[in-house]
């Protein structure tokens, strides 16, 4: 059996908040508890939950962004949270990620060039050239064009500042993209485009996703496999026609409920 790209075990983590009083103990939230699973190469996972579920902390903790309490993250078999700063900066090259607001997570004072070609410039050093070129070439990935180079977020829609986001994550020609709820903020119709954006670069690069949404029916459109979290923990796990099909778990049945259309009163 092939190693798999990304394999996740065992993960946890708790967040403990300020004391109420002096006396009271720390309140905690457990945000993870065990968290298992593994992602081959040119394959999408999709995290589903409802907000507080602990996805954004799974997305974090498989970044390299915060450390676990419990586990490891395994990237092509390399332990990310044991590798030393410039070590775990060249992995970071592989593994990139796409946040929920493209209004948030663009700097509105950088022009796209900026913005799109830093985590080349950070992660690997590149030269100003070769940041051109290959920003071009993530740009033409997303549908834009060199002559946007030069512009600043607030001249794009929302579709089109994710499109930049997408380019940005793209630039270092990542094995993997982290994506955090990226639909979950554009109107429906604008949605579908990036979603079938993110499955043409899949198809063209054999990028593997992994995919976080509130909403079962966007995973369903892009992931071969779904994971259900519920208050940290996985409760279900399995193809999305089978999650949508045969829910075996009441929380997934609630989900499921929620989306419009599909819910129990639907009459299917
Ligand atoms: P989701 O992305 O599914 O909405 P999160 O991973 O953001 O869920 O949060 C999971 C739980 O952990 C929530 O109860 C949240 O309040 C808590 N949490 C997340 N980040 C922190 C933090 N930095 N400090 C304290 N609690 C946190
Ligand atoms: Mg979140």
């Amino acid at each position: 059996m092939s190693t798999a790209l990304l394999t996740v075990e065992n993960l946890g983590k708790t967040y403990r908040l300020p004391r109420q009083t002096l006396l009271s103990a720390a309140p905690e939230v457990k945000a993870l508890r065990g968290v298992d699973f593994s992602l081959q190469a040119g394959r999408s996972l999709g995290i589903v939950g409802e907000s507080g579920s602990g996805k954004s902390t799974l997305a974090r903790l498989v970044m390299a962004l915060e450390k676990p309490d419990s586990g490891r993250v395994l990237l092509d078999g390399v332990d990310l949270h044991r590798l030393g700063a410039a070590e775990l900066r060249r992995s970071r090259a592989k593994l990139q990620m796409v946040f929920q607001d493209p209004f948030g997570s663009l700097d509105p004072r950088r022009t796209v060039m900026q913005t799109v070609a830093e985590p080349l410039a950070v992660l690997l050093g590149a030269s100003r050239a070769e940041q051109r070129e290959r920003a071009v070439e993530a740009l033409a990935a997303v549908g834009l064009g060199s002559g946007d180079l030069a512009k600043y977020p607030h001249e794009f829609s929302g579709g089109q500042r994710q499109r930049i986001a997408i380019a940005r994550a793209l630039i270092t020609r990542p094995r993997l993209i982290v994506a955090d709820e990226p639909v979950s903020a554009l109107d429906v119709s604008v949605q579908a485009q990036v979603l079938n954006l993110m499955q043409d670069l899949q198809d063209q690069f054999g990028i593997s996703y992994l995919f976080i949404s509130h909403d079962l029916a966007v995973v369903d459109l892009v992931c071969d496999e779904v994971i259900v979290l519920n208050e940290g923990l996985v409760v279900e796990r399995g193809s999305p026609a089978q999650l949508f099909r045969a829910p075996q778990h009441p929380y997934t049945r609630r989900l499921l409920d929620a989306i419009p259309g599909l819910g129990p009163r639907a009459g299917k």
